[in-house]
């Protein structure tokens, strides 16, 4: 059972411990080097010498802001320092990826802690590792500019740690089968064919989620979209599968019999062409898909970056947040 609170400034806080666990563990599932993943956890713990901490524990006064001279705390430091709101920007033009910001203040570290966690929760795999490497980079600049040196140029900064995630990943490389099946841009599908673009979405606190899909023409035209709302997801590869099953839905009341589902989440896409039979805690809802998959003259599903699948998961974060559920025919929403 979830039991829910309001915080002072308006989240939702889960009592959920299985949930809080869980997005805890995704710190330490992050694909990137310990030192990394260990700085992330003391932001989230409040364990980071900021200017603020210091003065608080007595232990210096004046620590402030090296870029902007501003009181340092640790939400300036990371995201409000027009120098850290420059770093976010230039790793978002250079990976496409989305990173919101977080509000402008919170009412004690738990508060924050809780936004940051949820944030985190509702990354991808890969933003993740783009997140803490960015986070961890600002906080070494920031290190590095103590003693009245200047801190480095945030757009230096934000190169070098998407330089770093592709350095570790290429290190660390996944078996090359799951990464030649990830397409690197959004392609037409093949006459008479149309394209399903799906995403799910999932918000931590509240424990549920959301799911997205777009379909297009062989021209690239928008035919139709929906957003749809899952009270009953359990994390996000859960919502990501649900989303699937949505886009069948679609196809099957829009009479569709030749089409491409893509999915940015590789795992659920392989786990989809899987012949042998889903064991997993999500095992039932698989099979079901891969049931109503079998139902259509042509269906192939296939694993595109998340750069290709932008509008989809627009709406997967539409349908989770807002709750609603909803389908576009012909002209295509607003996001
Ligand atoms: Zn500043």
């Amino acid at each position: 059972m979830v039991s829910l609170k309001k915080t002072a400034t308006g989240r939702v806080e889960t009592s959920n411990s299985c949930l809080a666990h869980k997005a805890w563990l995704n710190i330490w599932d992050t694909d990137v080097p310990n030192k990394v993943r260990i700085h992330f956890w003391r932001l989230a713990k409040n364990g980071l010498a900021v200017g603020e901490e210091l003065q608080r524990r007595n232990i210096k006064k004046g620590v402030i802001c090296c870029a902007c001279a501003r009181l340092e705390t640790v939400l300036h430091r990371f995201w409000k320092c027009p120098h850290s709101v420059f770093a976010w920007k230039k790793m978002m033009e250079l990976t496409g990826a989305t990173f919101s910001s977080p509000p402008d203040e919170f009412i004690n570290h738990r508060d924050f802690q809780g936004w940051l966690m949820d944030w985190f929760s509702n990354l991808k795999t890969d933003e993740r590792a783009l997140a803490c490497t960015l986070l961890y980079q600002l906080w070494l600049a920031r290190n590095d500019s103590r003693d009245g040196r200047i801190i480095e140029d945030p757009r230096s900064i934000a190169r070098r740690a998407v330089a770093l995630v592709e350095e570790w990943d290429e290190v660390h490389s996944k078996p090359a089968l799951v990464k030649s099946q990830v397409k690197e841009q959004w392609s037409l599908p093949a006459d008479m064919w149309l394209k399903f673009n799906t995403d799910g979405a999932f918000l931590v606190s509240e424990g549920c989620g959301g799911g997205g899909v777009v379909v297009r023409d062989h021209t690239g035209r928008f035919v139709a979209g929906a957003c749809h709302f899952f009270p009953t997801a359990i994390d996000p590869e859960g919502a990501e599968v649900l989303a699937c099953k949505r886009a069948l839905q679609l196809a099957k009341e829009m009479d569709c019999d030749k089409f491409i589902l893509e999915t940015d989440s590789a795992n659920v896409a392989a786990k989809l062409k899987d012949e042998a039979k889903d064991l997993s805690s999500l095992g039932p809802i698989f099979e079901e898909v891969k049931t109503m998959i079998r139902d259509f003259l042509s269906c192939e599903v296939r694993a595109v970056r998340r750069t290709c699948n932008f509008v989809a998961h627009k709406l997967a974060r539409e349908g989770c947040k807002n709750k609603i559920c909803k389908t576009w025919f012909s002209e295509a929403p607003i996001c």
